[in-house]
């Protein structure tokens, strides 16, 4: 008997979305409004890395990139204070050396506004396009209108944040600058070194960000969206569209959207562009649920930690770590920051139950990629950095607008490939 080799048929979709984060997720619920059928990838199913972990705040009033002039040298000072929160993973350096060079460029002086602009055109749509998304899979449960504080213990550092203010004033952000015992009356859990503060009015608070996601990908999935718990690895062109080769099997799509966060560069080499996006690790730390210790996601601006009072219980997250992925996590970071919180909140009670890490997918300056590669039919949508919770809906529709032809609802040109430049001519 001769022996005949099997080989399963690829399966066949309008749009392959390649990670289930919440940009690749919020791209497919575009698509499928649409009439496209997606298909999901992600070895880890939904929310399988910074989607996950992160502090909750859609923060509409977080205008300011990450480098800005003046940053550059107290950060690399406190590289050797445990508890400052940029580190670098010496180990990876090769990976984001010229990023960092990069990073630091994108903080002058003359650049900061243009970014401010960009950062506001996204956060501006960022409420209405969670509401919806929210009110659409059924899931407004899982957010509340909490806004976003954040709160100074020393003089010193507000008075330093005044330019960041006069942005939010300038784009029209809706925000309150509170004195100690405004503080108190809006958390009465704070503690006093929480000496002014100043709360974004309209930002939303996601509860569960990891639940939402994985809602989503089932409301997704319950309405015709295939998935593929795999990894993809090389994307080619077949055809009229692509052939996309998984650890699971293959796929053959129209269109291919590469949404897989701090991971999206390799899959694009072929193509000939080099994505400038580093992985900057973050950490969070979970306390045991309690009532009455903090009512909204809290920033303490000097520490850069946020305090979140998520369902499962009082999430503690910080660091920006500079690194690759697959490097060693360092979890003893956040088990020295976490007990901090309980400077800020003293009522906070018990031990962390469990810690964990992800990656921010993160470009030199703060602005997410949002493009088409070339004139091919392949799409970018990650580098949303600190803020992707917050822009993931509002990316999703500028993507799937982008994808099928239909008019930007905000111009797109801050966040092209192009303005990197021959350095991301890989
Ligand atoms: C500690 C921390 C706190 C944060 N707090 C906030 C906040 O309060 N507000 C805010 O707006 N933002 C916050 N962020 C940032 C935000 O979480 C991220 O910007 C956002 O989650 C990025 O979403 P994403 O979908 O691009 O990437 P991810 O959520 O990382 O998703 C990428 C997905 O791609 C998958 N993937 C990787 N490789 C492949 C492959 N080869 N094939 C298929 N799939 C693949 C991964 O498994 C992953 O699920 C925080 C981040 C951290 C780490």
């Amino acid at each position: 008997m001769s022996s005949v080799s099997w080989r399963p048929r690829p399966r066949v979709v309008d749009v392959a979305v390649i990670g289930c984060g919440i940009v690749g997720l919020s791209t497919a619920f575009q698509l499928q409004r649409r009439g496209l059928s997606c298909l999901l990838i992600d070895p880890r199913g939904p929310a399988g890395d910074a989607s996950f972990g992160n502090a909750g705040a859609v923060a509409v009033g977080n205008l300011m990139p990450a480098s800005t002039p003046g940053m550059a040298w107290p950060a690399l000072r406190g590289l050797r204070n445990p508890l400052a929160p940029f580190k670098l993973d010496a180990g990876a350096w090769p990976h984001y050396a010229d990023w960092l060079w990069r990073f630091l460029r994108a903080g002058r002086q003359e650049r900061l506004a243009p970014i401010v602009d960009a950062t506001h055109a996204l956060n501006r749509a960022a409420r209405a396009a969670w509401l919806d998304l929210a009110g659409a899979i059924g899931a407004l449960e899982l957010i509340s209108a909490t806004g976003y504080l954040h709160v100074y213990s020393e003089a010193v550092t507000f008075a330093r944040a005044a330019g960041a203010r006069e942005h939010m004033r300038r784009n029209g952000v809706a925000f309150d600058v509170l004195d100690a015992a405004q503080l108190r009356d809006l958390e009465p859990g704070l503690a006093a070194i929480a000496r002014h503060g100043v709360l974004q009015r309209d930002s939303l608070f996601v509860k569960d960000p990891g639940e939402f996601c994985r809602r989503l990908f089932n409301w997704l999935c319950a309405r015709g969206a295939d998935t593929l718990i795999a990894s993809a690895r090389t994307i080619e062109r077949e055809g009229e569209g692509y052939r996309v080769r998984t650890s699971g099997g293959d796929a053959h799509a129209d269109q291919v959207v590469v949404a897989a966060g701090a991971w999206s560069g390799e899959l694009l080499r072929p193509f000939g562009w080099r994505l400038p996006v580093a992985a900057g690790r973050g950490y969070h730390a979970m306390y045991p649920r309690q009532e009455g210790v903090v009512r909204r996601p809290t920033l303490w601006a000097e520490r850069y930690m946020v305090v979140s009072p998520m369902r499962s219980g009082v999430r503690v997250t910080g660091f920006k770590e500079m690194t690759a992925p697959g490097r060693p996590v360092r979890p003893a970071l956040i088990q020295g920051l976490a007990p901090q919180a309980r400077l800020l909140f003293p009522s906070l009670s018990g031990e962390p139950v469990s810690d964990w890490a992800g990656l921010r997918p993160c470009t030199p300056d703060s602005l997410p990629i949002l493009d088409r590669v070339d004139d091919e039919r392949l799409f970018i949508a990650t580098g949303h950095g600190h803020l992707g919770l917050t822009q993931g809906p509002v990316s999703g529709e500028l993507m799937a607008r982008l994808m099928v032809g239909e008019a930007a609802s905000i111009p797109l040109a801050p966040y092209r490939l192009a303005r990197f430049g021959r350095y991301a001519r890989g």
